[in-house]
């Protein structure tokens, strides 16, 4: 959370922040050797280092809102609602409509890793890969949950915490939507 929230802030302007954005909702629940953060400003570093103008990020993230968006909704087939408690968590965390926060158990928290290119970034921001689980993540108002894993209360908290980010974003109408 507190990796994401600085990318937002301090880089509201870059593609590559808006792509880390979009899939940050992992951070913390990745169990893994990657930091996502650093793994996001190697790839920038080297990136630049190289003078290449196009960003890979811009196809990444158009792609990956667009799955989003498919995975987000076939969540919500098979969801839970939270129980009233976790509601008012919700509310009193800043989510504007916590009836719509839905829990998503599966056995593996999905990624796009059927495309090549989406695999390659995925791996590039230390989501995907070897050694690397992912336990929990946010899509839009799903929040998916591994299968055996145990979402205390802090850990929905956090998870809920991105809710609210993926929430304020959509509503205050992102410049990189249409990019
Ligand atoms: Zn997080």
């Amino acid at each position: 959370m507190r990796n994401s929230r600085s990318i937002i802030t301090t880089r509201p302007q870059t593609l590559k922040a808006a792509a880390l954005a979009a899939v940050a909702a992992a951070c913390a629940a990745l169990a893994g050797p990657a930091n996502v953060a650093a793994a996001g400003q190697d790839v920038e570093a080297n990136r630049h280092a190289s003078g290449e103008e196009s960003s890979p990020y811009a196809t990444f993230l158009a792609n990956y809102v667009e799955w989003v968006r498919t995975i987000e909704i076939e969540g919500q087939a098979h969801s839970i609602a939270l129980t009233p408690k976790q509601i008012e968590l919700a509310a009193r965390i800043g989510i504007e409509h916590p009836e719509k926060v839905r829990l998503v158990y599966v056995d593996e928290i999905p990624f796009p890793s059927e495309d090549p290119q989406m695999r390659k970034i995925g791996e590039e921001l230390g989501f995907v890969g070897p050694g690397i689980t992912n336990n929990a993540q946010a899509f839009g108002y799903t929040i998916w949950v591994r299968n055996g894993f145990d979402l205390t209360w802090p850990l929905l908290a956090h998870e809920l915490v991105h809710v609210q980010q993926i929430e304020r974003n959509a509503s205050s109408a992102p410049s990189w939507k249409n990019t």
